[in-house]
């Protein structure tokens, strides 16, 4: 958020948004749950221009073992944005601002995961922003939330983000990028189903008349968020609320499994852990924490390291050709504006008409 001395227009003679908005409108959002084979639960999901792929990993033992608390699971969360993500090259590799938002966004779920019922395990969620336009902390917290319950984590509520701000004075709801780079303030939040609030920020400057309105406003968004995590909900696993997804709720819940049961569980296919956890020096260096992070961060030499070399992470994030695959839809990297929100049903391979191949997903994971 830069203060806007800068002189943009954010609103047209309609009082509509530069992307044609009105102000209490959220961009249009697509959701596909399940889609790496090898992850517990995943999910891609754009939001406006923005596109997240979440994939979450247990509950598995946690290493290293120093990691592991007693009495309950240990949640990390990982957001990372792709190079590519963004017009100029972004650096790769963790950064003070990705450390941050994983340990906000972290906290935003560790309130509502039945974590006690997992004491010593792991929770894993990451989240790639492959394609960045402003709101991705809260469009990758929807992707997570999803991304848990498909890997039927026992959770308390649904989590669904929703940013607020004011651009020319007046409030507006999920900010685009002209309205966080020029407006003049930004506030992130994330909810429970009841509106319980579990991650807040603020960037700028609200009167505490216009902070009452603005979290008015980010309550409804967060609400349709919700609606919208429902359907998807919905089109993977029934209705919601019906016994499928009552159903795999509970299944989890009652697995309230002595500790050997889970390192039994957790150890029990080496192959998929294998394969799922990479490379355990990179999963130990994720989940140091924030602290640490943030001294190894300072140093250039150390992130460069962490970060491995350029040629590697552009070659596992994939090639050009996959990369243009997921954004064939829209070069320009609208979604269709007629459309209010689009789940995009099973099986929508490559012949899906907006031109998303998620049968390619082991070369994304
Ligand atoms: P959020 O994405 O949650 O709104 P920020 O307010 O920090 O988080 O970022 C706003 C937008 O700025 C991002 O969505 C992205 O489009 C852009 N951005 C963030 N970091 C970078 C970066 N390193 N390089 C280029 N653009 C960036």
């Amino acid at each position: 958020m830069s203060s806007s001395q800068q002189k943009v227009e954010f609103f047209d003679e309609n009082g509509l948004r530069t992307d044609g908005r009105r102000p209490d409108e959220i961009r249009p959002m697509k959701i596909k749950i399940g889609v790496l084979s090898r992850a517990d639960g995943s999910c891609y999901l754009e939001w406006g221009a923005n596109k997240i792929l979440a994939a979450v990993y247990g509950p598995r033992e946690a290493h290293p073992r120093r990691t592991q608390l007693p009495d309950r699971a240990v949640v990390r969360y990982r957001y990372n944005m792709q190079s590519f993500s963004v017009e100029e090259r972004a650096r790769p590799g963790p950064s003070r601002r990705s450390s941050e938002i994983s340990k906000v966004s972290r906290e935003a779920f560790e309130p509502v995961i039945f974590t006690e019922a997992y004491p010593k395990a792991a929770i894993d969620i990451y989240v790639e922003v492959l394609q960045a336009d402003a709101g991705t902390r809260t469009a990758a917290i929807n992707a997570a939330s999803l991304a848990l319950v498909d890997a039927g984590i026992p959770m308390r509520s649904i989590i669904s983000a929703c940013a607020v701000g004011k651009v020319d004075g007046q409030l507006v709801l999920d900010l685009n990028k002209p309205e966080d780079n020029y407006g003049d303030a930004d506030l992130p939040i994330a909810m429970t189903e009841d509106g319980g609030i579990t991650l807040m920020q603020m960037d700028g400057d609200l009167s505490p008349e216009e902070f009452t309105k603005a979290l008015d406003m980010v309550t409804e968004g967060c609400r349709q968020v919700l609606a919208i995590q429902k359907q998807a909900l919905a089109e993977k696993f029934g209705s919601f609320g019906k016994p499928e997804y009552a159903t795999l709720r509970a299944e989890k819940i009652s697995q309230d499994e002595p500790e050997d049961d889970i390192d039994d569980d957790a150890a029990a296919d080496d192959e998929i852990r294998e394969d799922v956890a990479g490379d355990i020096e990179i999963r130990e260096d994720m989940s140091a924490d924030v602290e640490i992070r943030e001294d190894m961060s300072a140093d250039d030499e150390i992130r460069d390291g962490m970060a491995g070399d350029d040629e590697i992470r552009e070659d596992a994030a994939g090639d050009d050709e996959i990369r243009e695959d997921m954004a064939a839809d829209d070069a320009d990297g609208v979604i269709d504006d007629d459309v209010e929100f689009t789940v995009i049903s099973e099986g929508s391979g490559s012949d899906d008409e907006d031109g998303y191949d998620f049968d390619a997903d082991s070369e994304v994971a």
